[in-house]
């Protein structure tokens, strides 16, 4: 979390305290079965060091969409067993968020026991911050670690509210992820490039944006690139556009040449004369795309253009397919990109989302230096916004207790159970108070108080 300069689970002693730990296990699931568990083992660093520090473990997450109801399809019991089977120790599943179960197990744990919470989605407040539902969550335990990057942009109770009760440091999971993406972003090795695909132009203004102060190369592909064809005056049939959105285009291209920045966009195409994987297909070179044809994929020149900059490229960052990778006839550009990123040698970093599925379906994962656990916290990322679940972890320089490093809760009292103590009577009509820390007996501060005020 350096990059950020948030305290971590280091920064924290563990030992026989409760610590609610908000993890991102929405894992794919199909028939009570988890198709992926990426994002659970992801999770296990964190976890694993609670476990060796015997801290009282309390794991939350979100499953699906429950839509704020309790419904058995999105229950975390299958993640409780697949923790349970990875981390060799049982995890006790609560039948419950907050309610008695959840309280009576939280209360029962013993050092180095893990616990996991129900969906924290099946109480409707979990997704409108409520004040009540984040005090509830945090009242379980002492201490909050956020490790769900995945959620990271969202301000729910249990990825930000709760932190207004308890304090907030990060994990290594989120750590790893604003360490490896902030390094990129602020220090990168050059010629840095960024690649950026996908559907729709105007889900992405704000990266290209944050992304043109930053980068030598912006490759574009994907169904966005034709709103930049359009816009300098290439003609591109029924392919995806963004009419709206054509002026800001102009003043990306505008903007990318005044920096000096090389933007590439497609030279020539697949097409086919139907949105569908069956349908007739063509190449077509340059911005001359005949009426009732549209682009799906970036042709075979635009490959080798884009793999011949990306070959150079110290930092590569990617998000979004080059075509519609989901029809095997239009997966080829995205398939070329990734393997292109995969051997570049570059630090490279796959912003979670599609690219990230194809890059761990071609079998890339292991050539590549990052793939991002969060698809639209990544994004936010690299658009330089503020993450909720990040922002609200407390600051690693903030004043602290000087011995068991507690800090203010919103309870208005020091979290490590500090005590006023009067001990100077004698200063005239006031008095001298000391704040000490309960754990450590240290002076915390001063205050002079009159003598009818004191208790
Ligand atoms: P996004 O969520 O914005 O990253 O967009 C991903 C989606 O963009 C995928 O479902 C792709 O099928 C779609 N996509 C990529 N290229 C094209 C294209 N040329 N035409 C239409 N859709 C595309």
């Amino acid at each position: 979390m350096q990059a950020l300069n948030k305290k971590t689970i280091e920064d924290i002693r563990p030992a026989g305290v409760r610590v609610l730990v908000r993890c991102d296990f929405n894992v794919p699931m199909s028939g009570g079965k988890i198709d992926d568990d990426k994002r659970i083992v992801e999770s296990l660093p964190t976890i694993k060091y609670l476990v060796d520090a015997q801290a009282k473990i309390i794991l939350c997450s979100h499953l699906g969409r429950p839509k704020g109801e309790f419904n058995p399809k999105y229950s975390l019991a299958p993640v409780a067993e697949r923790l349970t089977e990875l981390l060799g120790r049982p995890v006790i599943m609560a039948e419950d968020v907050i309610d008695a179960d959840a309280k009576a197990k939280a209360a029962a744990l013993q050092d180095g026991e893990i616990m996991l919470l129900e969906n924290v989605r099946f109480h409707k407040e979990e997704e409108k911050n409520d004040p009540g539902f984040s005090k509830a969550l945090a009242s379980l335990a002492e201490v909050f670690v956020n490790d769900a990057f995945g959620t990271a942009h969202r301000a729910h109770s249990s990825t930000a509210g709760v932190a207004d009760y308890l304090p907030a440091v990060g994990g290594f999971l989120i750590g790893k992820e604003i360490k490896i993406m902030g390094d990129a972003l602020s220090n990168p090795k050059r010629p840095f490039t960024a690649i950026l695909g996908g559907a729709k132009v105007s889900d992405k203004i704000g990266v290209i944006m944050n992304l043109l102060d930053k980068v030598d190369a912006l490759i574009i592909g994907g169904g966005m690139a034709y709103t930049f064809i359009k816009s300098q005056g290439g003609q591109i049939g029924s392919s995806l556009c963004e009419d709206d959105k054509l002026d800001m285009a102009r003043e990306i291209v505008e903007k990318a040449k005044a920096k000096n920045i090389r933007l590439l966009i497609p030279i020539d195409h697949v097409i086919a004369d139907d949105f569908s994987n069956d349908a007739a297909r063509d190449t077509c070179f340059g911005a001359c795309i005949p009426d009732g044809w549209q682009s799906l994929d970036i042709g075979p020149e635009t490959r080798q253009l884009f793999a011949g900059v990306i070959k150079q490229a110290k930092t590569v960052v990617w998000n979004g397919p080059m075509g519609v990778f989901e029809f095997e006839n239009f997966a080829n550009g995205t398939k070329e990109i990734a393997k292109a990123v995969a051997d570049s040698g570059a630090i490279s970093i796959i912003g979670g989302g599609d690219s990230a599925a194809a890059i761990e379906k071609l079998g890339f994962a292991d050539k590549v230096t990052h793939i991002s656990t969060g698809g639209g916290a990544a994004l936010e990322f690299l658009e330089g916004l503020v993450l909720p679940g990040v922002d609200c972890l407390q600051e690693k320089d903030k004043k602290s207790c000087p011995v068991c490093s507690s800090e203010k809760t919103k309870f208005g009292k020091l979290a490590g159970s500090a005590e006023l103590r009067s001990i100077d009577p004698g200063l005239g009509s006031s008095e001298l108070l000391f704040m000490f820390c309960a754990d450590c007996g240290q002076v915390v501060s001063t205050v002079v108080a009159e003598p009818d005020k004191i208790n």
